[in-house]
């Protein structure tokens, strides 16, 4: 089976991401991406504004800065408990996440715990150092927020913090936007940005790493209305794979099941974003969306689901969505004394709109499910095959002359496409070669020019996912890698050989 350093060694081969700082030694829960790596993040990060900003009416989006003044998170509650706990083995001082610790032992999965039941639960299930087995030591708490310093002086009040989260840019700046954007409820505002959370143990590779990137949308409605969504019917049929709080293993069911234990615009919300992940082609067995019990809820979450993805290190959370309530505007309207409150149009009220839904993405995460998702050895062809989906494959095309007498017109081909798409010349080894160096980066199409391109003015177009050749006029090549790109029947759209 895949495990998550074979993949690790995959990326850094192929230029996909690297450990940071390498050169002098890594500095841990930090990753940079490569050549191929920043094509395919892109490329998720196009894909999610596309489908959750610009194709809708309701959704608009912004982009704060990562530096955020101190009495930010004060009021979003981060400086006081945006903390977790750190147990520390007393003989080797191998230090643990105690929240994590417990859940790898036990099973338990846990987002919020008191020092008395970490203390509780140790010696109950007996846990002790995964190194040396040794004793571990009682519970130090520890802030996850990165602290910096604005300007000259190093005192208290220049202290600012990097983001832990997206999200605040948004509620700081919600009056700022429904001032200008002429905005409506119900309506949502995002955006995609760094974030930087000081992790105690960063692991599994991209999963938990101290800076990456976030996907963020804050849904706000009338709190008089969490069940009136107009776009209920649209998803209500909608399947999913539901783990609830009552069952063991994971079910099918539908949107509307959600109803049951949410608002219905907090289930409305769940289907695009779960959508997402099976349009640009993760396979359904290992997504599902998993209901957190009452003790796991923050104390502002009136009900939170996780998109989870079936990982070579198990069913591990992508996608948080929170039934926020109206607690961050609460908040800052609280410490920063200004109205965030709206005039409701329809109610001829004003009100402090509540947020049914915040879908929150992580990018590195999505990155990582994506890539293990497409990952496969092919034994047959003898090499991996990267199933990405063509909209998220870092490069589109690769050109090959068939022998190196076809250079110039293959270059030619090349450049023409080149404008419209990330595309390889690649002209070094047999053919073969080339083609199992492109199924290892991902390149779904890879077109080759022979003797018969210069007679007949077309080319053959092979297919990464099940190696099926077409011809096609070189004069069609664009319009035609367009369609396969967006998904149409590859045998649609020339002719099959044979
Ligand atoms: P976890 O319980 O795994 O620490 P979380 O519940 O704290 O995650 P959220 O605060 O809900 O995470 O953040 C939303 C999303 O941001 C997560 O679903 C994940 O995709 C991403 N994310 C959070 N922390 C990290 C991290 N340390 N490294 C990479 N991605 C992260």
């Amino acid at each position: 089976m895949l495990s998550i350093d074979q993949i690790a060694t995959f990326c850094k081969k192929k230029g996909f991401v690297y450990p940071n700082s390498e050169i002098y030694g890594g500095l841990g829960g930090f990753f940079d991406y490569g050549p191929l790596g920043v094509e395919l993040k892109n490329n998720i990060k196009a894909e999610w504004w596309k489908t959750f900003v610009q194709q809708r009416e309701d959704v608009v989006g912004v982009d704060g800065a990562i530096i955020t003044k101190a009495d930010v998170w004060q009021a979003s509650g981060h400086v006081t408990s945006f903390t977790d706990f750190i147990l520390e083995c007393k003989k080797c001082k191998e230090k643990y996440r105690a929240d994590h610790l417990i859940e790898d032992v036990t099973g338990i999965a846990i987002d919020s715990i008191t020092e008395e039941e970490i203390t509780k639960l140790i010696s109950k299930h007996k846990i002790v150092c995964k190194k040396c087995r040794g004793e571990l030591a009682t519970v130090k708490k520890f802030n996850l927020m990165f602290k910096t310093n604005v300007g000259p002086l190093d005192d208290e009040k220049s202290v600012a913090y990097l983001r832990p989260e997206t999200a605040q840019l948004i509620f700081i700046n919600f009056k700022a936007v429904t001032d200008t954007a002429r905005l409506k409820l119900p309506f949502g505002i995002a955006q995609i940005g760094k974030a930087f959370r000081n992790e105690i143990s960063p692991r599994d590779f991209l999963f938990r790493t101290r800076e990456f990137e976030q996907m963020e949308i804050e849904y706000f409605v009338n709190p008089t209305k969490l069940d009136e969504c107009p776009y209920f019917e649209e998803v209500e049929n909608f399947k999913i794979n539901l783990l609830t709080t009552k069952d063991k293993n994971h079910k099918e069911v539908k949107i509307k099941d959600l109803t049951k234990i949410t608002t219905k615009w907090h289930a409305y919300w769940l289907a695009p974003c779960y959508k997402f992940f099976i349009d640009l082609g993760i396979k359904k067995e290992n997504l599902r969306i998993r209901e957190h019990a009452k003790e796991e809820l923050a104390h502002y979450a009136s009900a939170c689901f996780d998109i989870e993805y079936n990982f070579p290190f198990g069913w591990k959370e992508i996608h948080g969505n929170a039934d926020r309530k109206q607690f961050d505007l609460q908040q800052h309207i609280k410490f920063s004394k200004q109205d965030l409150s709206l005039f409701d149009e329809e109610t001829k009220a004003r009100v402090v709109p509540y947020v049914a839904s915040e879908p929150s993405q992580g990018v590195d995460r999505a990155f990582l499910a994506f890539l293990v998702d497409a990952y496969n050895e092919d034994n047959k062809r003898g090499n991996i095959v990267l199933k990405l989906h063509p909209r998220l494959a870092p490069v589109k095309v690769g050109v090959f002359p068939l022998v190196n007498k076809l250079d110039k017109q293959a270059y030619k081909i090349f450049r023409e496409i080149k404008n419209e798409f990330n595309c390889i010349f690649d002209r070094a080894g047999s053919i073969g070669r080339r083609y199992a160096r492109a199924d290892e980066v991902g390149i779904p199409f890879s077109i080759t020019i022979d003797f018969d391109s210069i007679k007949k003015k077309d080319v053959t177009i092979r297919n990464r996912d099940n190696t099926k050749q077409i011809r096609v006029k070189i004069k069609d090549l664009k319009g035609v890698v367009t369609r396969l790109i967006e998904g149409e029947k590859f045998e649609k759209c020339g002719k099959s050989i044979k």
